[in-house]
């Protein structure tokens, strides 16, 4: 299995045996990756990011590793991915670990979970909280090695056609909004409905939805919601921050040199930081487009609905701990990291944010 993925995932294309491989590739050690993603083409922030990402590890290795991007569809559908990669049909996929979780729910703790960790804290979790040797160990299972290379930052609670004052206003409220999110509102008597991203807009004006939600201002103003409703809620409870995966055929991943092994995370691990700061920069701007030119009515849950909100998405996190003993210890893991940063935000980031806005409001020369 190994030596077969690594001889047809070699320059040159698919090869029978090692006698078979183009000379002169081999002798450059030059290989050719096929990369499959769950987004649209150029999907801002995320299609677009899988672009640069690939592009990234070929200028970094000197053109040694060629990455060619496939969108969802063009080699296999968004959701197959997984498989394709898992299978030898792919080497790399660029997608939602939480799209993964018929495959094992403890994949959802790898993007985001209701009122988790956010993109710092996550790479904190990652790299000093033992979480990704954890998702060694659940990616492992299924022959991949993941590495995280994009987050969208917070997102936005979502579009809605009335207000939410009260937990009622859940009731019966057909709602797109995928995963854990949308198992919590489903318990507070909302419908959850799933559906992908060019089918929420027509879903949303002609009434078969009520609300949804979708990434933030970005790709929101981009898709147009605010020319069917103007209530936009902040911020989404359901994703604190979607991390974004890369994640490698093993056979392929452990074919490669060390040397390349190092490239890819720093390149990944680059990415990372660098879609955090378009998103948020993209997304300050776009917000501004919404309430400053197209009169976009901000909203915030009160404090009530966050509480029920908070004890439902618990509810739904302590039965998920309980599917085997690999996602229990990821749960405690991942638990540990949030309530070490929350203890050491209340004390750091958040008192300075406040001692900011005091600035911004009052500190300033008149
Ligand atoms: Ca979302």
């Amino acid at each position: 299995m190994k030596r077969r993925t690594f001889l047809t995932t070699t320059a040159g294309g698919a090869v029978a045996t090692a006698a078979g491989l183009s000379a002169p590739a081999y002798a450059t050690g030059k290989r050719r990756l096929k990369m499959v993603t769950t987004w649209p083409k150029k999907f801002p922030g995320l299609g677009t990011r899988a672009e640069e990402f690939a592009k990234d590890i070929e200028t970094a290795t000197d053109g040694r590793l060629r990455i060619k991007v496939y969108a969802g569809n063009e080699l296999v559908p968004p959701l197959g991915a997984f498989d394709a990669v898992r299978g030898g049909k792919a080497d790399i996929y660029h997608g939602s670990e939480y799209y993964w979780q018929g495959k094992h729910k403890a994949f959802s703790f790898f993007t985001a979970i209701p009122f988790g960790l956010t993109a710092m804290e996550q790479s904190q979790w990652l790299n000093y909280g033992g979480g990704q040797k954890l998702w060694d160990e659940l990616s492992g299972k299924f022959n991949i090695k993941a590495l995280v290379c994009t987050n969208s930052g917070v997102q936005m609670g979502g579009w809605f056609k009335k207000e939410i004052n009260s937990i009622e206003d859940f009731k019966g409220l057909r709602i797109r909004i995928p995963g854990l999110g949308g198992e919590v509102l489903k318990r507070l008597g909302a419908t959850p409905v799933t559906k992908a991203g060019g089918e929420i807009y027509l879903a949303l004006s002609q009434g078969n939805i009520d609300a949804s939600e979708w990434v933030g201002p970005w790709n929101d103003l981009a898709f147009g919601f605010h020319n069917i409703t103007k209530y936009y809620y902040t911020s989404a409870f359901q994703e604190p921050g979607a991390a974004i995966a890369a994640g490698f055929n093993l056979d392929v991943w452990n074919s490669l040199s060390k040397a390349d092994q190092a490239i890819i995370r720093a390149v990944a691990g680059d990415n990372y930081q660098k879609s955090l700061a378009e998103f948020n920069s993209r997304n300050a701007a776009s917000l501004r487009a919404l309430v400053d030119k197209h009169g976009v009515l901000l909203r915030t849950y009160s404090d009530e609905i966050l509480i029920a909100l908070a004890r439902t998405s618990d509810e739904v996190m302590q039965e998920i701990a309980t599917t085997d003993d690999l996602t229990k210890r990821i749960y405690n893991s991942y638990m540990d990291t949030r309530r070490a940063a929350m203890e050491w935000r209340a004390i750091a980031d958040e008192p300075y944010l406040r001692s900011r806005h005091l600035y911004e409001n009052y500190g300033k020369r008149l």
